[in-house]
């Protein structure tokens, strides 16, 4: 399925207000950062947590990803609020992923294919920064 930006994707209001701490996540846990949409259904890319490492662009303590089929950004560093876990037993996050579904999808139902609202960006580091710590943090 094709992937595309969205003319009018609506901002983030979500995640910036996520209050999750580093220690939710553990090195083996897979995660996932949501992206977008697919139909009624979030969007994402999927990642296997590796190992603490420092997030730059927040000043705060991240996790380093790992992504088998990265190619030359196999490992990424992000920061904790922007992850997932998949497992659908974890509460703290699907609480986080209703959220955003409920916010999100009605404002891209028009949408005939997979949306990427273009919220997150990869800096020459290999460091995921979502747009509104990249405002933040200049
Ligand atoms: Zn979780």
């Amino acid at each position: 399925m094709p992937v595309s930006r969205h003319p009018h994707a609506p901002g983030d209001i979500v995640t910036p207000d996520r209050d999750i701490t580093h220690a939710h996540f553990r090195p083996g846990d897979q995660v996932v950062i949501l992206k977008g949409t697919s139909g009624s259904e979030l969007w994402g890319d999927a990642y296997k947590v590796v190992t603490p490492s420092w997030h730059t662009p927040t000043d705060e303590d991240g996790w380093r990803l790992y992504d088998p089929a990265g190619g030359a950004r196999t490992y990424i560093t992000a920061h904790p609020r922007y992850l997932v876990h998949l497992s659908s037993r974890c509460p703290d996050c699907l609480i986080y992923q209703q959220a955003l579904r409920t916010y999100l999808v009605p404002r891209l139902v028009d949408a005939d294919a997979d949306v990427d609202c273009g919220w997150y960006s990869l800096t020459h580091l290999n460091q995921v920064v979502h747009v509104a710590d990249a405002r933040s943090g200049q």
